[in-house]
């Protein structure tokens, strides 16, 4: 693996600058990054009014609830099996999710690229490369304590955006997904994951900064990798991002083992999804 100064310098986080001495007022307990991370979710509250999402029909009752009792061992085949879109007549193959079954992160992209199409395994191409450098920068790595899935389980032709009724007709897939893996974070990559967990039409950057829920769950919104690799300043602020998400993680461990939680005024209370 790259060792540390190599990733950061992949991210564009170099030169790296440090505080002489820690800032902290009276009562504070949490390191300055969390703090930050707490401080822009609390800050950015007041806005969270975005139109909820115009849904395509749905899929069938009978299907939804032939999916939500599917275990792991008989997802991936159901997947492959799937006929709900026209994806299935141009897909070489399905691409259901990959990693560790226990993990606590789960990171949700768009939908498989020519590369994934061709292995069945997500973000193996060039986003997934720079995928890879952002977990070992946050000290994880693709399989461990890691989750990997896509709104979309099948390439849409050309890399072009999921249609809303393609990502509706997949969406039993991830609920499924995230039921089963009862994740303690959910990262939401690029304005499609985003927009689907949350059932929001809104922009990645109104709805970046601040911690979500899809169904209980806290999800943090931050750009693509593949957005990433096309405008590289805004790695800093995906950064950002992953801090708060790695500060939410830890707030909750925090609270679950009786310590100060995610409920407390200083941390800002969690949104609700629309
Ligand atoms: N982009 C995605 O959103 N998912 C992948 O698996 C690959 C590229």
């Amino acid at each position: 693996m790259a060792d540390r100064t190599e990733i950061l310098r992949e991210l564009g986080l170099l030169p790296l600058w440090h505080l002489r001495r820690p800032v902290s007022t009276p009562g504070q307990t949490r390191p300055a990054a969390e703090e930050t991370a707490t401080a822009s979710a609390t800050g950015a509250l007041a806005k969270d009014k975005a139109p909820t999402l115009p849904r395509a029909p749905g899929p069938s009752a009978d299907r939804v609830q032939h999916i939500a009792t599917l275990g792991w061992p008989e997802f991936a085949a159901d997947v492959a099996a799937c006929t709900a879109c026209g994806l299935c007549k141009t897909r070489n193959m399905t691409v259901p999710g990959v990693g560790d079954v226990h993990a606590q992160w789960l990171f949700v992209g768009e939908a498989p690229g020519a590369e994934e199409d061709a292995r069945g395994e997500p973000f193996v191409g060039q986003a997934g490369r720079l995928l890879d450098n952002i977990l070992a920068a946050l000290g994880m790595r693709r399989g461990q304590n890691v989750y990997i899935a896509n709104v979309l389980k099948c390439r849409p032709p050309g890399n072009r955006t999921p249609t809303p009724l393609e990502a509706e007709a997949c969406r039993p897939y991830l609920d499924r997904q995230i039921k089963l893996l009862a994740p303690a974070i959910i990262v939401a990559l690029g304005r499609s994951a985003a927009t689907t967990l949350l059932n929001v039409d809104a922009s990645i950057a109104s709805l970046r900064g601040r911690v979500h829920l899809y169904q209980g769950v806290p999800v943090i919104v931050t750009y693509h990798p593949a957005y990433l690799l096309r405008n590289l300043p805004d790695k800093a602020k995906a950064w950002e991002d992953l801090c708060l998400a790695r500060a939410t993680v830890r707030r909750l461990q925090s609270e679950s083992e009786g310590g100060v939680g995610l409920q407390t005024a200083a941390a800002g209370p969690i949104l609700k999804p629309n």
